[in-house]
């Protein structure tokens, strides 16, 4: 079933077979008058039952199924917990990680050894030690590009910010200079940006998030760690904000930081294509995979200041391998990232003692960020609005996605013509804007902040439009939480809100570094001052207003709202939130709008992150498995029969079976001695595809009786010093003789493979490959015999979606 490359459904195959009274299937029995026929899947029968009496046609037949179904779907709908989704392929390119320790012989004998107290405790140290080192890598990389980025946009915003002031005034009337140096100004910097991401690494756009959540799930994504997509990543992300593009540097900073885990884990440098060996402590996939959580968080952490909420979001986007050491472990760096990234900031700010800076966002202190019971209604309405927008978001960008890979994903240059493109409107709106709306404000800028401009005053007060639009993304956000009630008009806000939310949907997904984060927070702010306004104006006497005119906490609870409508990750970024605003009693408000907006969101759509990995055909295997599938079995979606190998096997045989199949997992049988068959025999192990293409790299084979002369130099380092990407079948030459040797897998096989009998239902199956990291599960009959195999992509291709009112089970290709 699985194998059908073209059509994307497949039915599932009934047989029309006889029931008998007590509504159990008789094939093959004698069908007499009185008999009742079933409908029957190819593992289990479906409890369909038509009179003998009825013709089954095909029309019978399809209306019976549709009956069956439209329950089914009934049932299916009354669980209401998928959204709907939009995945409509996967890519077999993604191939999965190995974290399971391979079992083998040569594993045996390093568990043997003995390994002395002060080399276990040195063990730790250097475990710990490492984990440190992360937290300070991210927080040097984040306190750098933050530093980067305000010096020079504080350069641009004042150069933009004369011109404007000078030529708004009738005297100069010479307004075309400032919006042509500012259109040069970000197309000439976004040229750069995506130039660098499209031509020289395109592992670098976006924010990395969906990428990074899809590792962690499992899956090997070649260059997402390398040092490339490191300086790509950090360089790009300056370039974006500096290009006035609507993004932020908060999603990159979590791919930054997994980088720099990954890299401090593996402990060498590249060199000309080849590696320098510092040390080697930390090479497996497993390995790595915690190092790179624990980057992740440090740089969300370092980020938003928010060391528990960047440990809630390596655990909310990832969790399936946790454990409390890990966790501890995981907070400890992303305490360091927090706390070395306040320094550094402090100390650049000229009072490094004072630790006033504890990441790259922060709210600030909200002055009145206290509410009434009362107002939590419209708190409930304003976080299904976000739901709303947030969706709504999500769709118009996958509509944008889907066409990008349609039409622009060959030619490169168009890539980059239009993420210029986007600069430049993004500057010109922007000063249509400011020129045509003469919303002018004499209410100071909060804390002074931002740039502004005298444009359209005539010198009664400043542009209040300016305000948000001669800053960073971050810069305007702070602006519209934090200033005063009538800094800005209704008709500026709405304006305001409708462009920039176009420009961010635009936005996301251009090829250039760039997080969406912020340009969410930023738009959900805005019309959260929009809806604060309205209740000041509707209850000008209520007690929600006679504290203070204060709309701030209403752009808080719009931001909150807007994030979770469109990345629907809710702890995490609800204790990212308090934390930023370092109000917790405000918290419960934000954990309303959050969930509430998640709901309302996922009614409509998945989230911004999974719309992308699903469109990217990665199998990412969410936490739950898919609804009402406890009666598919794993007969029905293994695949079958199984490529196998014997312990000793002949390479040439070897070598042909790996350059006609893609598979990474090859069964070890031993052969049936009363069997003819050389693919009969009982499970003994299992061997990856790496492992194979090392062992005839390096050449462990030798003639038949003879043992390889090299077989025991071979170490487990040789497998964990290699690439499982950079060896391919392609790239191994052997001679007509060497064919003709032989290759013993005995000592590299993972002796103890997971197995499973045939009648474990999908959701069972699911639960282990969540839980465990499977890589490959063998499907084995009583007698032990590998008569399945099962792999992420089986069960991720596997869906069940309602359409048109009737359920439908498909395997996509
Ligand atoms: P991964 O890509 O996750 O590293 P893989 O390359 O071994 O694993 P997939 O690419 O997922 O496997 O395999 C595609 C299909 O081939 C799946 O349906 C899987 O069940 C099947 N398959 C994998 N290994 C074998 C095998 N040894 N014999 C027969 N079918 C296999």
């Amino acid at each position: 079933k699985s194998r059908q490359p073209k059509s994307k459904e497949t039915k599932v195959r009934f047989t029309v077979v006889p029931v008998s009274n007590d509504g159990q299937f008789c094939e093959g029995k004698q069908t007499g008058n009185g008999h009742k026929f079933g409908l029957k899947s190819p593992a289990q029968g479906y409890d369909v039952e038509a009179d003998q009496s009825d013709t089954l046609t095909q029309n019978s037949i399809t209306s019976l199924l549709s009956s069956k179904f439209r329950d089914v779907a009934k049932r299916w709908r009354q669980y209401g917990v998928d959204s709907p989704r939009f995945r409509k392929r996967l890519h077999s390119k993604w191939e999965s990680m190995n974290y399971e320790i391979i079992d083998s012989q040569l594993q045996r004998k390093l568990n043997e050894e003995k390994v002395s107290k002060r080399k276990l405790a040195m063990l730790m140290l250097s475990n710990w030690l490492v984990y440190f080192a992360i937290g300070i890598g991210t927080a040097l990389m984040a306190a750098g590009v933050q530093i980067i980025v305000e010096l020079i946009a504080h350069q641009k915003f004042s150069l933009l910010k004369t011109y404007l002031d000078k030529c708004s005034t009738d005297k100069e009337n010479c307004l075309y200079q400032p919006i042509l140096i500012w259109m040069s100004i970000n197309v000439g910097i976004t040229l750069l940006a995506s130039a660098l991401v499209t031509y020289l690494q395109p592992m670098a756009a976006g924010s990395g998030i969906p990428l990074i959540k899809s590792y962690l799930n499992g899956v090997r994504i070649p260059g997402l760690l390398s040092l490339q997509a490191f300086v790509a990543k950090c360089v790009g992300v300056v370039l974006s904000i500096l290009g006035g593009l609507a993004c932020g540097k908060e999603g990159p900073m979590a791919h930054s930081g997994g980088i720099i885990a990954a890299g401090i884990g593996k402990g060498r440098i590249p060199w000309f294509k080849k590696y320098i060996d510092l040390y080697g402590l930390f090479r497996t996939d497993h390995n790595i995979r915690d190092l790179v959580a624990a980057g992740a968080a440090s740089g969300v952490s370092a980020a938003f200041g928010a060391p528990v909420g960047g440990t809630l979001f390596s655990v909310e986007e990832a969790a399936s391998f946790w454990n409390t050491e890990l966790v501890w472990k995981v907070f400890f760096s992303a305490m360091v990232a927090c706390f070395s990234t306040n320094f550094l900031l402090s100390a650049y700010e000229g009072h490094p003692t004072q630790l006033s800076n504890p990441g790259l966002v922060r709210f600030n202190t909200f002055p009145n960020l206290t509410f009434d019971l009362i107002e939590i209604p419209v708190f409930i309405i304003m976080a299904a609005i976000g739901g709303l927008i947030g969706s709504l978001f999500v769709v118009m960008n996958y509509k944008l996605t889907v066409f990008r890979q349609k039409y622009l994903h060959r030619k490169k240059w168009i890539k980059v013509v239009e993420a210029s493109l986007v600069s430049g409107v993004s500057a010109l709106a922007a000063f249509v804007l400011m020129f045509t709306i003469k919303d002018c404000t004499t209410a100071e800028p909060y804390n002074g902040h931002a740039f502004n401009t005298t444009m359209g005053c005539d010198g009664e007060g400043h542009n209040a439009m300016s305000t948000m639009f001669l800053t960073t993304p971050e810069g305007c956000l702070k602006a519209l939480l934090h200033d005063s009630y009538d800094n800005y008009s209704v008709l500026t806000l709405v304006l305001f809100v409708t462009v920039f939310f176009f420009l961010g949907v635009w936005t996301y997904g251009l090829s250039v570094s760039s997080g969406v984060f912020i340009p969410s927070l930023t738009i959900g702010a805005a019309w959260g001052r929009l809806i604060g306004l309205g209740v000041i104006q509707l209850f000008p006497n209520q007690v929600l207003t006679s504290k203070a005119k204060d709309v701030g906490k209403y752009a808080l609870i719009g931001a909150a709202s807007q994030l979770g409508g469109c990345l629907r990750t809710t702890i995490s970024l609800t204790v990212i939130i308090v934390e930023c605003t370092g109000d917790i009693t405000f918290g419960l408000c934000i954990m309303l709008a959050l969930m509430i907006s998640k709901w309302v969101g996922d009614f409509f759509t998945t989230g911004l992150y999974d719309m992308n990995v699903e469109v990217s055909g990665i199998p990412l295997l969410s936490w739950e498995p898919p609804p009402l599938c406890d009666h598919v079995y794993v007969s029905d979606f293994m695949s079958q029969p199984v490529m196998t190998f014997l312990p000793v096997e002949k390479v040439g045989h070897v070598y042909e079976c790996l350059m006609g199949e893609s598979f990474n997992g090859f069964p070890i049988i031993e052969q049936d001695p009363n069997c003819d068959s050389r693919y009969k025999g009982k499970l003994r192990g299992i061997i990856l595809r790496f492992q194979i293409l090392v062992l005839l790299s390096k050449k462990v084979f030798c003639q038949e009786g003879q043992v390889p002369s090299n077989q025991n130099s071979i170490t487990l380092k040789d497998f964990q010093k290699t690439s499982p990407v950079a060896v391919r079948i392609e790239d191994i030459q052997l001679t007509d003789q060497e064919k003709q040797y032989v290759i013993d897998f005995r000592p590299f096989m993972n002796q103890t493979p997971y197995t499973v009998s045939l009648n474990f239902s999908m959701p069972r199956v699911f639960r282990l490959f969540r839980g465990l990291g499977l890589r490959h599960l063998v499907v084995v009959s009583d007698e032990f015999e590998p008569i399945g195999m099962v792999t992420r992509k089986d069960l991720a291709k596997y869906r069940a979606e309602i359409k048109k009112g009737m359920l439908h089970m498909e395997h996509l290709t």
